[in-house]
């Protein structure tokens, strides 16, 4: 069955029919239909996509990729520990908000949200403060579609000794990178992204013996990364609590038609092909993108709204989506925008047959 529209957003975003149809059965966690391996298989292909490295383990969490967020914060940072963000962004915000509710100790460096953060402001503050034990970063900060560049942060703190935690939630999949190379030691991403599945899961790839060192940390019982990986490694992929069969099943298949696709260079060439096609296309109409081009991800794109006295984005948003197209309001605190995803089952034809439906939409201009 196909869908009336595509849904141009960072997840939960366009999946394949293949995929859909993996969920139309209900399963039983337990009997050997289900297939019990199937969920030891996603663990270790999602190690094998995140690192080449050896020594990397994974944990899947129930839950929007938030919680996958705050199982780590909550886990990873024992009672002595304090955590620095790097945030330019809501996602980045995010991670500071779960500590504060946590009672974690913790500190930001934040920049604006339309410039990478400073080296060297990060640098001053591990310099100062010696009870930052963590540094958390977001890879792509899907408020504003920045690409922030994660490996010269993470080789930073790994200097200063700190423990290096990834936001790659909308990256993952989508963007090659090996965290081992970058040195990170807990990598947070999600179901519903880049791999293209459906929500009700995340996923966390961690540095063993790092992760090995969280006994007893959590702050919350079912959001305890160290017992679910317990209970995963000793139980053969058993999840502690009910599991999103369904979304297990989806995400399974969406692991094999990544393959399929070309493994994460192929799709990452897709979703560059997918934004260039956007920005050449909004440009020739008359959009501006809210980054300079030098920071744009393949991910998502935020466009200044238009200025005119006549646009509104619910009307904007309406005639997209009769035409097939559902997009984003904008996120960023300081300008007025709206962002237009690239990922998921879209192509770039779906972006040139976009492009042709704003330029009908752009009734502001019109009379
Ligand atoms: C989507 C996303 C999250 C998690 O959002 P949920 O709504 O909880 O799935 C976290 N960080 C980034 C960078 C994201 O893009």
């Amino acid at each position: 069955m196909n869908n009336d529209y595509l849904l141009l957003t960072p997840g939960p975003l366009s999946t394949s029919t293949t995929v859909r149809q993996a969920m139309l059965k209900d399963w039983c966690t337990w009997d050997d239909e289900y297939n019990k391996d199937i969920v030891e298989v996603i663990r270790r292909k999602l190690v094998t996509l995140a690192t080449q490295h050896q020594g990397y383990t994974s944990v899947l969490m129930q839950g929007s990729g938030t919680a996958s967020v705050e199982a780590t914060i909550g886990s990873v940072i024992p009672a002595n520990g304090k955590l620095l963000v790097i945030d330019n962004g809501a996602y980045g915000a995010r991670i500071a908000q779960i500590a504060h509710y946590l009672n974690i100790p913790c500190v930001t460096v934040t920049p604006v949200e339309t410039q990478h953060p400073d080296l060297a402001d990060v640098e001053q503050v591990l310099m100062q403060d010696p009870h930052i034990s963590h540094v958390a970063i977001v890879h792509c900060e899907t408020t504003t579609g920045m690409l922030n560049p994660v490996a010269s942060f993470a080789s930073l703190a790994k200097r200063y000794h700190k423990v290096v935690i990834l936001d790659a939630m909308s990256s993952f999949g989508g963007i090659p990178f090996d965290i081992g190379d970058m040195g990170v030691d807990f990598m947070i991403s999600s179901a519903n992204k880049c791999i293209q599945g459906v929500p009700g899961f995340g996923f966390v790839i961690a540095k063993q013996n790092e992760l090995e060192t969280c006994q007893g940390q959590a702050r919350s019982l079912s959001l305890d990364l160290y017992d679910q990986w317990q209970c995963m490694q000793n139980n053969h992929g058993k999840w502690r609590f009910t599991s999103p069969t369904h979304t297990v099943r989806a995400f399974y298949q969406a692991l094999i038609e990544l393959e399929q696709e070309g493994g994460i260079p192929a799709r990452h060439l897709r979703y560059k092909t997918n934004q260039k096609t956007l920005v050449a296309g909004m440009k020739a109409l008359g959009f501006t993108p809210l980054l300079d081009e030098k920071l744009h991800s393949p991910i998502i794109t935020s466009f200044y709204s238009p200025q005119h006295s006549d646009y509104q984005f619910k009307q904007f948003y309406q005639q997209l989506k009769a035409k097939g197209f559902v997009i984003y309001p904008g996120k960023v605190s300081n300008a007025d925008c709206f962002r237009i995803g690239n990922i998921g089952e879209v192509y770039p034809q779906d972006i040139e047959r976009l492009i042709e439906a704003v330029r009908h939409a752009m009734y502001w201009q019109q009379s």
